[in-house]
């Protein structure tokens, strides 16, 4: 079978479906420009949704294939750079990111399962979809062109505490809460060219656009993430909390960094729609420093203030509450 621009091969699963090897860049996002064309990672996500059949794409676009997309390097003007295509499991082992962004290199190393973070990519990671058992099972749940979120009043322990509504969903990856905190940007390819979006404007909440999580486009994919170099060394940290205490997703995670120059950034995982940054002033209160253990448990309070728990899941805000404890004693 002829694929859009040349030869092709079908793998059959529920639907057929054309796979392609993307061989630049440009070459990607021109595939991506055809209905129905998807970016294909290392496919753990998306292979898992086509048989789940939430997706059901017509073309995959392999980006692993595109030459130079892997790796960490350090640009000219400072900034560390991410391909899209490099392994979870090789960013959490990379010397430069072990050493100036530990909390990355934390946060990868957490990721699923040794497979899983072998196999996976960033690019793929960012962008996998959500795990709200309701949008997977394929109930008519919003995400799934339904009328309302069954969560609401059904099995909401996994999901959000923070910004949800209408529907629920909690952001699942880990990288992504470390590099809220390092103030990551993502570049965005697409066939009008490249853009530059940092990582806080990346994903959308469901109260702005329900069926899609980021700001992609579907002829849009991401082809890197950059570090910013102000953003390298200081005290960093990335802790998880999981139900089985490994191989799982986040209940809550946090990602807690204090820059060089006293900055201090905190992000939350697990608990909202979107890797969830506290409030900048009680961040610059854990910047001034000087905090006694009360005033550590002031400040965690304070960054949950405006946590509302659905039916089931009002344990995660002592789980945040207890990890913001935790992180803001560490970087104080
Ligand atoms: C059992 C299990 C446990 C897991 N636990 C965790 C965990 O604890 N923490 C965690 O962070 N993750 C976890 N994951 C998710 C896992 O890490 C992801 O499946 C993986 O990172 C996705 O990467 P991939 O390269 O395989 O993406 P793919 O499966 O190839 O793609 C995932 C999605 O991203 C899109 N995509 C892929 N690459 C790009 C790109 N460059 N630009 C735009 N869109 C793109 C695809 O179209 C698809 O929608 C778990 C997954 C499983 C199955």
């Amino acid at each position: 079978m002829a694929g859009p621009t040349g030869p092709a091969f079908v793998i059959s699963v529920t639907h057929p479906f054309l796979y392609r090897r993307a061989t630049s860049v440009d070459d990607a996002a021109q595939q991506l420009e055809h209905p129905g064309a998807v970016s294909l990672g290392g496919g753990t996500d998306l292979l898992v949704t086509i048989a789940e059949e939430i997706t059901r794409p017509d073309l995959l676009v392999d980006l692993r294939t595109i030459p130079d997309s892997a790796g960490v390097r350090t640009l000219d003007d400072g900034r560390v750079w991410i391909g899209a295509s490099t392994r979870i499991a090789d960013i959490g082992r990379d010397a430069l990111i072990v050493e100036c962004f530990p909390a990355l290199a934390q946060a990868c190393d957490v990721v699923g399962t040794p497979a899983l973070r072998h196999m996976g990519t960033i690019g793929g990671n960012l962008c996998q979809r959500p795990r709200c058992w309701y949008f997977r099972r394929g109930v008519p749940c919003l995400k799934n062109g339904g009328p309302s979120c069954p969560a609401v009043h059904g099995e909401n322990q996994y999901l959000a505490i923070l910004d949800g509504g209408p529907c629920h969903i909690v952001h699942p990856s880990d990288p992504a809460v470390a590099l809220t905190a390092l103030d990551a940007t993502i570049e965005i390819a697409s066939a009008g060219g490249r853009r530059e979006v940092p990582i806080s404007e990346f994903y959308v909440l469901p109260s702005e656009r329900v069926d899609r999580e980021t700001i992609l486009a579907s002829s849009e994919l991401v082809s890197a993430v950059l570090l910013p170099r102000e953003a390298a060394g200081g005290a960093q940290y990335y802790h998880k909390l999981m139900q089985r205490d490994a191989w799982d997703f986040a209940l809550v995670s946090i990602a807690g960094c204090k820059r060089r120059d006293g900055d201090v950034r905190l992000v939350l995982g697990g608990v909202a729609p979107r890797p969830w940054r506290v409030n900048s002033s009680v961040e610059e209160d854990v910047s001034s420093g000087g905090l006694d253990e009360d005033a550590i448990g002031t400040l965690a309070d304070r960054a949950l203030y405006d946590t509302k728990p659905l039916s089931k899941n009002g344990y995660k805000v002592n789980l945040a509450a207890s990890l913001l404890r935790q992180t803001i004693g560490e970087l104080g």
